[in-house]
């Protein structure tokens, strides 16, 4: 799965270098111009990184920051500032307001990607590695294999990608239609409840004997994985 990095950036000409360079170098991007279209991002399309202008209308960047650094579930999420010369002296407000790093512009689009690629091993090592592990299921990539309690577990390929995306980041609750689009893509037209009957499958193939069920339901909102589901 592509790292998705969410582009906040209010100058237009900016704002396509940075992504034209993110997907070159093999991100996914999603894009926003001003501070609060930011926040809803980062709900809606939960981002695994977040490139942040200091400078934005209405909204600053820090401002940004400090909001997504105030809720749970977006403390965790990987943030660098973008900042020009001249604020230099907020530069440590801004690593005080959260951020993980920093560069000021004019940098090489090298430098972000390098710094890009730093914090994601760090936040989301399933990048990089070659097994997940999470509740006693350990996945081994490069295999295909699946084992829950030492016990192998048969998936199909969509079963499979399911659950790799959800070991990416237990805990977290993804509705029917993130799922749509982590595992099936976005092109494609697949109905929603067509989900279900994976996460049905996926349940089913995971059961094993003495082991509680490890998929959690959220009513309305969708489906985690989650060790204190039952
Ligand atoms: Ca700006």
């Amino acid at each position: 799965m592509k790292p998705l990095i969410l582009i906040a950036e209010d100058e237009p000409a900016q704002m396509e270098l940075l992504r034209y360079n993110m997907e070159s170098a093999d991100f996914r991007t999603i894009l926003a111009s001003d501070g609060a279209s930011a926040l809803a991002l980062v709900d809606e399309e939960k981002p695994d990184l977040l490139v942040l202008d200091w400078m934005l209308p209405e909204m600053s960047g820090i401002e940004v920051c400090r909001r997504v650094r105030a809720r749970p579930e977006t403390r965790a999420l990987p943030v660098i500032m973008l900042t020009a010369r001249g604020e230099e002296s907020d530069r440590v407000r801004g690593l005080e307001t959260g951020a993980d790093d920093y560069l000021v512009k004019p940098f090489s689009q090298a430098e972000l990607v390098a710094r890009i690629r730093a914090l994601l091993r760090r936040s989301r090592p399933a990048l990089t590695d070659e097994q997940l592990a999470y509740g006693g299921i350990v996945m081994d990539i490069a295999s295909h294999r699946v084992s829950r309690d030492n016990v192998p577990v048969q998936l199909g390929p969509t079963e499979f990608r399911m659950l790799r995306f959800l070991l990416e980041r237990p805990g977290r609750v993804y509705s029917r239609e993130q799922l749509l689009d982590q595992v099936w893509g976005r092109d494609v037209y697949v109905e929603s409840r067509t989900v279900d009957v994976h996460i049905r499958r996926l349940r089913m193939a995971l059961d094993i004997e003495g082991a509680p069920d490890i998929i959690r339901t959220v009513r309305g909102a969708g489906y985690a994985l989650d060790v204190s589901a039952n």
